[in-house]
């Protein structure tokens, strides 16, 4: 189940804001224009947020949002993760960082996903 790390709210969905181009024909009639939408829309760009605190939610893409919904993918607050190499050791937990952000408060946070494979996951925490 996906937690927002920074009100700890179990979500069921989040907020996604998303800035898109649309091509549109302006065609000249008797009367003046008509707008007629022609092309797909491309996404200029997209954030989403926390629906119950508003925090914005470091994930880039739908497939991190498909993660994150599962529960695979994770936002970790960097300062109580051990981290070694490309690994994160956090709740007792072993992560795989993707990569490391900084929230719009300056908050360190790694985006990482959880080793599910347990005996890689004892492997990986044993090196720490
Ligand atoms: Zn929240």
């Amino acid at each position: 189940m996906a937690r927002c790390p920074f009100c700890g709210e179990e979500l069921d969905y989040v907020i996604q804001w998303a800035l898109e181009w649309i091509k549109n024909m302006v065609e000249f009639t008797s009367y003046g224009i008509e707008y007629s939408e022609s092309d797909p829309v491309s996404v200029e760009k997209e954030e989403y947020e926390c629906p119950a605190c508003c925090a914005k939610l470091p994930l880039r893409d739908e497939d991190e949002v498909r993660a994150f919904s599962k529960g695979e993918l994770e936002i970790l607050f960097k300062e109580k993760a051990r981290v070694k190499g490309n690994f994160a050791l956090y709740d007792g937990k072993v992560y795989e960082i993707v990569r490391e952000e900084k929230t719009d408060s300056g908050t360190k946070v790694l985006i990482a996903r959880k080793i599910t494979d347990e005996p890689r996951a004892s492997i990986i925490a044993a090196s720490f």
